[in-house]
């Protein structure tokens, strides 16, 4: 899950690493009063779950209050189009204390699933171009592995700094494992952490991503969710129990178990086209989730045809059968529905399919499916 910028910076403060003064702002009448009340110059930020929002022009110095608002009113409610999450509406803004700055650095913890330990990013090369540093010059990157007594120091003065930034950093960098192991963080970056014209060492921007298989024990974090944020056909598949990723493709599929949904998007592939998700009902799935995970599956404006591979282990085919035709009834559906059905209740599955008066392909097998498919 993934957390605004303000509310990562709120949790930074919590765990005693700097972060300017800021005040959100959420609707327009009240930009003007909140600038006023603030101080300038100041740094007004969209605040959507991208990053690259400073070179999509979310991000905006302003020197006098004019200004100020003048740019807070143009960003907030814009639709921001950045390289790494494509459009989003600005609903939220933060008006932020511009900070004198020295020198951006870049420093996160990640996960090294290899090690199966957190690990420290630093460079002295941070600010918005960290990707072209990763790819150009990948020496000025530096990593450590992070033990359960770690010590940084020696990675920390590879920077280059003076003894009393170091021993900031080092601060930091601690507070940042303890906020990461506390809240099951996948990924804590700051980006940049710059040091000051006053030697401050303050987090200026901050990007938090959580485990979501932890986050049930985790209420506080869970009500920092951003329903307008997400997907909303991510969002309802959460809400229904569903394991589902929207792609970009046309051909919607639903399968049980991952291994197959990932076989099936392959075999959508080799017939031409493109899956339009990824979506595994999972073992167990009752005739209801069926009908749940096909409303949604129909949901997609780009959708050309259904594809559902089905192997009846403990999700019985007829089980299935039920599901899919009684969604189909429930629902306008004017796309081509491929059933292929392996397993458990195999015939009577079909034969519900078959004499269920609505159109189905049911396809005896996966060869057979893409020829189907590529027809389409
Ligand atoms: P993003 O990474 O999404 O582009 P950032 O928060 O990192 O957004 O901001 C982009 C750049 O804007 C930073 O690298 C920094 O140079 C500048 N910036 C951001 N916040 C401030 C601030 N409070 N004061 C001065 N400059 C800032
Ligand atoms: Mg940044």
């Amino acid at each position: 899950m993934k957390i605004h910028e303000y509310q990562a910076k709120k949790l930074f403060k919590d765990y005693g690493i700097s972060v300017p003064e800021s005040v959100l702002c959420e609707k327009k009448e009240d930009i003007s009063s909140l600038i006023k009340n603030f101080k300038v110059p100041c740094v007004i930020k969209a605040q959507v779950h991208s990053g690259a929002r400073g070179k999509a022009g979310g991000v905006k110095i302003a020197s006098d209050l004019h200004s100020a608002i003048n740019i807070a009113e143009n960003i907030l409610g814009m639709e921001l189009i950045s390289k790494q999450a494509g459009a989003k509406k600005v609903n939220k803004i933060l008006i932020e204390e511009a900070v004198d700055i020295n020198k951006e650095l870049y420093l996160s913890l990640t996960f090294d699933r290899k090690n199966e330990k957190i690990v420290l990013i630093l460079s002295n090369e941070g600010g918005m171009d960290i990707e072209e540093t990763a790819n150009k010059s990948p020496e000025k990157i530096y990593t450590q592995i992070l033990d359960n007594n770690f010590n940084v120091i020696e990675t920390v003065k590879k920077l280059g700094f003076h003894e009393s930034i170091n021993t900031k950093i080092v601060n930091i960098i601690k507070n940042l494992y303890t906020l990461a192991i506390e809240k099951d963080a996948l990924l804590v970056e700051i980006n940049p952490l710059v040091i000051t014209k006053q030697d401050d060492v303050i987090a200026l921007d901050a990007k938090i991503n959580f485990d979501d298989n932890a986050l049930f024990r985790h209420e506080d974090i869970l009500l920092l969710k951003d329903e307008k944020e997400e997907n909303p056909y991510e969002l309802q598949a959460q809400k229904d129990g569903l394991n589902y990723i929207k792609l970009d493709g046309t051909i919607g599929c639903m399968v049980n178990g991952a291994g197959l949904a990932m076989a099936t998007m392959d075999v959508i592939r080799l017939a031409g086209k493109n899956a339009a998700n990824f979506l595994d009902v999972g073992g167990g799935a009752s005739s209801e989730k069926i009908e749940k995970a096909f409303k949604l599956l129909i949901s997609d404006k780009n959708l050309e045809a259904v594809f559902i591979n089905i192997f009846g282990g403990i999700l019985r085919c007829d089980f299935l059968a039920e599901g899919v035709k009684n969604a189909i009834q429930n629902l306008n559906i004017n796309v081509p529905v491929v059933v292929r059905m392996e397993g458990t209740n195999k015939d009577l599955g079909a034969d519900i399919l078959n004499h269920s008066g609505l159109k189905f392909t049911v396809v005896n097998n996966l060869n057979e499916a893409i020829e189907v498919i590529k027809k389409i």
